[in-house]
């Protein structure tokens, strides 16, 4: 007789109190869904079993309940979860890059919640311009003549090659022919926005005497891209800004600069090592200026464009600014992002990007003496240590910099190597299986837990509440080798 006969209706599962609870709190659609993955589970299981020649039993009616609660939770989860970042990468793309600070929260949940004067001229009545937003703050903080906005970095990076050189040459140095990850590749995006790419130099060193041999009459533009994620160190040589405005302008051609992140404030004076500041390549003489809402500056996603009135107009009447512009509840973060640089006296304590960033490797040892012997009370494997190790900025910020900093080691006691490293693998999965899953980084065959991003009110004590349950993670790892799948 076929076992799989034996197994329980759909109508007798939603009959178990437990599952009648769950139709409360989820509704009837998800949980049938649920019951009917199971039974769909259970059948191929037993299927399975029996080519193999056994006589399977069907599993239990309680048992099958409490697979269709766990199927349930996971069904309801959502797929945008908080983590915490403790990877020790402040600005990390994977992690969502910057978290707002709570006047641009607040600006979002507004912009979400009520109509808003968007592109609506409220002095006049009538139609206004999105820009408008954001526009004159962004002047006041580059010392530009003009802004415009659009979705990310790349965006703007595209649209102001093609509006700028379309069908003419850009030239760049060959030192700074960027890769950012994905499939932004300058050499790429020049063709995407059907410029002709013009690189001069050497990948080590460019001399004025190079760009001025390449200028002529298809010359469109001069190009300078921060080299943002890695460095050229030794025998260099590159070109000012200054000095590339001059040989531009002497051929009446715009000089565009890509800084990538780009700070609204003096990294330097903040303790941080020097990071180019849009205003200082405005005032250098750089026609147009590109630079990221979300790595320093610390804002939501976008792209900013500052430069000449002139250029930004054109800019903006290219087709793609209004493919790629952006929507109310970004430009009301970036706004109150940007009303922040202007109107605080300690930026670095209200933009939470800088409130990591200059978080002192003092007050990170602090909370780490305040975790660990919790950290240490919860499994006999691994040992626990607070041990110092260096922070990066991330997204491709300031490459080569580390700022000291705290970790929470967890290492393997026991063991031959494939053994520490199994179970190297199932700390770190277990800290991701906790309800607001923790992000560490592997390293020296340890979890590094980087407490430098534990920063905001309630961050540490939200991670130390959920911490006994690593335990449970753990040792659900160790009975479910396969995939984490019932
Ligand atoms: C990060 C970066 C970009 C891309 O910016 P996004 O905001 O990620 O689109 C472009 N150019 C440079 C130099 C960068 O560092």
């Amino acid at each position: 007789m076929d076992v799989r006969r034996n197994l329980p209706a759909v109508d007798t599962l939603l009959a178990q109190p437990a599952l009648k609870q769950a139709q409360q709190a989820h509704g009837g659609r998800l949980v049938r869904q649920a019951i009917r993955l199971v039974l769909d589970n259970e059948r191929s299981r037993l299927a399975q079993s029996s080519k193999l020649g056994e006589h399977p039993a069907p599993c239990a009616l309680d048992t099958l309940t409490g697979l269709v609660l766990e199927h349930l939770e996971r069904l309801a989860r959502p797929n945008s979860r908080s983590v915490f970042n403790l990877t020790g990468t402040v600005i990390h793309t994977n992690l969502g890059r910057s978290p707002l600070a709570e006047p641009a929260i607040e600006a979002m949940v507004q912009a979400a919640r009520h109509p808003m004067a968007l592109e609506y001229d409220l002095e006049n009545g009538g139609r206004g311009d999105r820009d408008r937003l954001v526009a004159p703050l962004l002047c006041e903080l580059t010392g530009a003549e003009a802004a415009t906005v659009v979705n990310n970095n790349a965006g703007a990076v595209l649209l102001a090659l093609g509006a700028l050189a379309s069908g003419r040459e850009a030239i760049i140095s060959r030192g700074e022919l960027i890769e950012i990850g994905g499939a932004f590749r300058m050499p790429d995006i020049m063709a995407a926005a059907g410029c002709q790419l013009r690189e001069v130099g050497a990948t080590n060193r460019t001399h004025a005497k190079d760009f001025q041999a390449a200028m002529g009459d298809a010359t469109g533009l001069i190009v300078k891209a921060h080299t943002s994620n890695y460095a050229i160190t030794g025998f260099t040589q590159s070109v000012s800004e200054r000095e590339l405005a001059r040989i531009a302008h002497a051929h009446d051609v715009p000089f565009m600069v890509d800084l990538g992140s780009g700070a609204l404030t003096d990294f330097a004076a903040l303790g941080l090592p020097h990071e180019s500041q849009p205003r200082e390549a405005i005032a250098a003489g750089a026609d147009v200026v590109t630079f990221s809402g979300d790595k320093l500056l610390g804002g939501p996603q976008a792209g900013i464009i500052v430069g000449r009135r002139d250029l930004i107009d054109t800019i903006k009447r290219h087709p793609l600014k209004r493919a790629l512009r952006l929507d109310k509840l970004t430009l009301a973060a970036l706004e109150a992002t940007l009303r922040l640089y202007r109107d605080s006296d300690a930026p670095q304590r209200d933009v939470p990007t800088l409130a990591m960033l200059t978080r002192s490797d003092v007050d990170i040892a602090a909370t780490g003496e305040r975790l660990l012997s919790l950290a240490q009370s919860l499994l006999d494997d691994l040992d626990v240590t607070l041990a110092p190790c260096a922070s990066q900025l991330g997204s491709g910020s300031l490459p080569i910099d580390r700022l000291a900093s705290y970790a929470l080691v967890w290492r393997p006691l026991h063991g031959d190597r494939h053994a520490r490293e199994r179970c190297l693998k199932r700390i770190e999965t277990a800290f991701r299986q906790l309800p607001r899953p923790v992000i560490g980084r592997l390293h020296d065959g340890a979890l590094y837990l980087d407490l430098r991003c534990l920063h905001r009110p309630g961050d540490e004590e939200a991670f130390a509440a959920q911490l006994p349950m690593l335990k449970q993670c753990y040792q659900r790892d160790l009975a479910m080798p396969r995939d984490g799948q019932p």
